[in-house]
């Protein structure tokens, strides 16, 4: 059993005599949910030894219900949903009725680096134990399903026997480090962020000083102008900056989230070495840790807190008591000059070689075909891929020569390396598929929506996102979308209820970052969301001015 650990000195003040929000540094130990309480009463890392002695052996009905829907989590492990369960059951069924017997596995891929081998690995788990599924994911991720527990412990050899990891791909823990996909190679980069990521890794990832958090903490850094890793929503993010008197370093942003009560991150105004970046890292997760908000689940991840307290407060909190010297103040980073973020096309390095990026469908891939993207690029010549945070992937180090022959293969395997800006701008998250908080079906409507859109609109040349989630939790960014899509169910013509959207209208990041308006009384029903698009898009088409971007 585990205990909380104790606050710095600083922070050990009395107790209020009123629950609070049940911040350890104001003395706050006794948990005030069940969340709370199981973390408490033992550490989410601690599951790894039950599954590999006991739940692996002895199968599904043997896990304890707390390791079950809590504990798992710490090791990427989530039940999916069981088949055949509809949206309008999700709010209504018990957890345990909701529960197949086989789980997601999220498998972190921090910074988004792979290399051939390690992708022909996840090729071959997703082949042998997943029934050939293997989605990339909005934060660079890959994720499983159809894992049977007896398998997980193979799974697990197999993963870390070339370099990859499942420790705390979920849970109330420090998530993957997302990074540029294109650090320490494009040619326009101000600093590469890697040593940063690794650094990271080694002092916290698996680290049982912050294995018990309030909530999720994320976690980007990229020195590319080009802003790749949307930061604005992250808890804590490092981006590039070019420091007048000091040089290249990062801007220190915190506070950002999406789910249902999203905010954007703000800038502390600090400027950070890149040397002293996972300092600063474990400084911000331990404010998080011990002033962190866990009396509801809802209000316990960081955002809340840096809202409450400002950028001011944060920053003097963070200097006065963990890091205990003084930041050096900084300049904002530059509006990036692209609005495609995601290095899709053919770019050459600063080395002189190219990287190709390439879209998949909605990050819908197979283990067959990741097994042979990992051949194409060693056939190329290349032993580096990327995965990026819209659902896309690079492979690096291409020689010029090589460059023609690597698309035509790319694009044989059904990969685009100029794709439609509906190929390219649409994501999708889990949705009811596999997801047991989802209340529609996400990616193959995705994909089918990508496929009208194309046929429909082939003259539509301006960049465009549109991001289809299954439910009001944001997975995949609803926000900060041209068009956002949150799915619900909705009254169709007859007076039904059926699968639908309620659409949120001109959110983005980057150059103009800002949450999408709820458009009033607007909803689809998932049959008309292509026509809806098509409309909206048409009429956009028809008014829009010399250099007006799509922006609903
Ligand atoms: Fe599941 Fe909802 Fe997240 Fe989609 S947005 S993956 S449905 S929780």
């Amino acid at each position: 059993m585990a205990d909380a650990p104790t606050p710095p000195a600083a922070s050990r003040r009395k107790a209020s005599r009123h629950r609070g929000e049940g911040q350890w540094a104001v003395g706050h130990f006794t948990p005030l949910n069940g969340n709370e309480q199981f973390k408490k009463d033992d550490d989410g890392l601690h599951v790894r030894t039950r599954i590999e002695t006991i739940y692996s052996k002895a199968g599904f009905d043997s896990i304890d219900p707390n390791d079950l829907r809590g504990r798992m989590r710490w090791w990427g492990l989530y039940t999916q949903r069981r088949p055949g369960i509809d949206g309008g059951k999700t709010a209504i069924l018990e957890p345990e009725e909701l529960d197949d017997e086989y789980f997601m596995l999220r498998v972190r891929i921090d910074g988004g680096r792979l290399t051939t081998a390690q992708l022909r690995v996840i090729g071959e788990i997703s082949q042998e134990f997943a029934r050939g599924t293997a989605d990339l994911t909005d934060r660079q991720n890959v994720q499983f399903h159809w894992i049977r527990i007896e398998d997980v412990p193979e799974i697990w050899r197999r993963l870390e026997g070339v370099g990859l990891s499942t420790t705390e791909a979920c849970g109330d823990t420090p998530r993957v480090v997302l990074g540029s996909p294109v650090a320490g190679i494009a040619e326009d980069e101000i600093i590469d962020g890697t040593p940063a990521i690794e650094e990271i890794q080694r002092r916290v990832i698996g680290n049982p000083e912050f294995s018990n958090l309030p909530r999720k903490f994320k976690t980007a850094i990229s020195g590319s102008p080009l802003l790749d890793v949307a930061h604005e929503i992250n808890d804590i993010a490092f981006v590039g900056v070019e420091h007048p008197q000091y040089g290249p370093g990062f801007d220190l942003w915190v506070g950002g989230g999406l789910s249902t009560n999203p905010k954007l991150g703000v800038r502390l105004g600090a400027w950070v070495p890149l040397e002293e970046v996972a300092d600063v890292h474990v400084g911000v997760i331990s404010v998080f840790r011990d002033y962190g908000y866990r009396r509801l689940r809802t209000r316990a991840r960081l955002k809340f807190l840096v809202a409450d307290w400002g950028a001011e407060k944060f920053r003097q909190v963070l200097e006065d008591e963990y890091l205990l010297r003084k930041l050096v103040d900084g300049p904002a980073p530059a509006e990036p000059v692209a609005r495609w973020r995601d290095h899709v096309g053919v770019h050459r390095q600063k080395d002189g070689r190219f990287y190709v990026g390439f879209a998949p469908r909605v990050g819908r891939v197979d283990g067959t075909l990741l097994s042979k993207i990992a051949d194409l690029a060693a056939a190329h010549g290349s032993d580096r891929l990327r995965t990026t945070v819209e659902q896309k992937m690079l492979v690096l180090d291409v020689a010029e020569e090589r460059v023609g022959s690597l698309v035509a293969g790319l694009e044989a395997l059904g990969f685009q390396v100029t794709p439609s800006p509906f190929r390219r701008g649409t994501m999708a998250c889990t949705g009811i598929e596999f997801c047991k908080l989802a209340i529609v079906e996400t990616k193959a409507r995705g994909a089918a929506l990508i496929d009208e859109l194309e046929r429909r609109l082939p003259e539509f040349d301006e960049p465009l996102t549109i991001h289809v989630n299954g439910c009001p939790n944001a997975c995949a960014r609803i926000q900060v979308a041209d068009i956002g899509l949150k799915g619900q169910l909705v009254l169709d013509g007859e007076g039904r209820q059926v699968e639908g959207f309620q659409v949120h209208l001109g959110g983005a990041l980057g150059l103009e970052a800002g949450f999408g308006r709820k458009v009033r009384g607007l909803k689809v029903t998932a049959e008309e969301l292509p026509d809806y698009v098509e409309r909206v898009l048409r009429r956009y088409l028809a008014d829009r001015e010399e250099g007006e971007r799509f922006a609903a």
